[in-house]
């Protein structure tokens, strides 16, 4: 028996990254993986490494920021599957740089729009289905942003506190119709979010870590699939820290 046996599994951003690791790891679980994200993005890449490892994925276009097309997404999931069993609001934007004062309202709206707004958006519907269904799991992708400040990314830290009280606030709403909601808190991982950062950025970051390296998304990967299953199954409204000890 695999920890996500037949569950169905839907992850925003899933055509890259760590939305990507997660796909592959929910598969190698046995689930059955929806890669929900934007039409232009690399998701047939993700199909071709779950067919490669023998798995099925499908692939649900979809933009967090376009509440109508969630609605649609996770209707036509439920639809084609009959259920919805995990969502991973992973879909996410990294923000330029800058300092607070030169960050411009329409910077900071962006992120907010993507890495907040949209995780409320999805989690109302997902969580209306969990409700019609007797019960679910989200996982939330936050970060380490997420419980401390990010100097010269104000609007991705913004963003991503409000991932976590929006985690804890649903925990505890919908506990009681046996949904649980965790989140993840990484640290840098190599992904292709960091593609414009230079190497001397990267030097201070690899620097940074207590382990003298980035995180790998697999290792990201791998909490997912603890807060994924049953695993977890008496955790509820709360945060794995992937960061390789840097706020030890
Ligand atoms: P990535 O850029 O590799 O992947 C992000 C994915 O989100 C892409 O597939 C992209 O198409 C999708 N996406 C962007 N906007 C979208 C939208 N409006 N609707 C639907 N999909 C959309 O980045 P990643 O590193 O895999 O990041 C995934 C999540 O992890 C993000 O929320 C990010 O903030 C978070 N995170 C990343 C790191 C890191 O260092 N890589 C650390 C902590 C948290």
């Amino acid at each position: 028996m695999k920890k996500l046996d037949n569950k169905v599994v839907f992850i925003t951003g899933g055509a890259s990254g760590l939305g990507r690791a997660a796909a592959l790891a929910a598969a190698e679980e046995g689930g059955q993986v929806v890669i929900a994200d934007l039409p232009d993005s690399d998701y047939q890449a993700t199909l071709d490494q779950l067919k490669a490892a023998g798995a099925e994925g499908f692939f649900m276009p979809l933009d967090v920021t376009d509440t109508a097309n969630v609605q649609q997404a996770i209707a036509a999931t439920v639809e084609k599957f009959g259920r919805l069993d995990v969502a991973l609001n992973n879909a996410g934007i990294g923000e330029a740089s800058v300092s607070f004062l030169d960050t411009s309202e329409a910077s900071f709206q962006r992120v907010i729009n993507v890495n907040l707004i949209g995780v409320f958006t999805c989690m109302k519907y997902e969580l209306a289905q969990f409700v019609r269904q007797g019960g679910g799991v989200i996982v939330n992708m936050s970060s380490l942003a997420g419980l401390r400040g990010a100097p010269g990314l104000c609007g991705y830290a913004a963003a991503k506190h409000g991932v976590l009280g929006l985690t804890k606030t649903a925990a505890l709403e919908f506990a009681r119709h046996n949904v649980r909601v965790n989140a993840l808190c990484p640290y840098y991982i190599d992904t292709p979010l960091l593609k414009h950062i230079n190497p001397n950025q990267r030097q201070l970051l690899v620097a940074s870590s207590p382990m003298k390296r980035l995180g790998r998304a697999e290792e990201v990967a791998k909490a997912f699939i603890h807060l994924a299953s049953d695993d977890s199954s008496y955790t509820n409204g709360t945060q794995i820290v992937i960061d390789s000890g840097v706020t030890a």
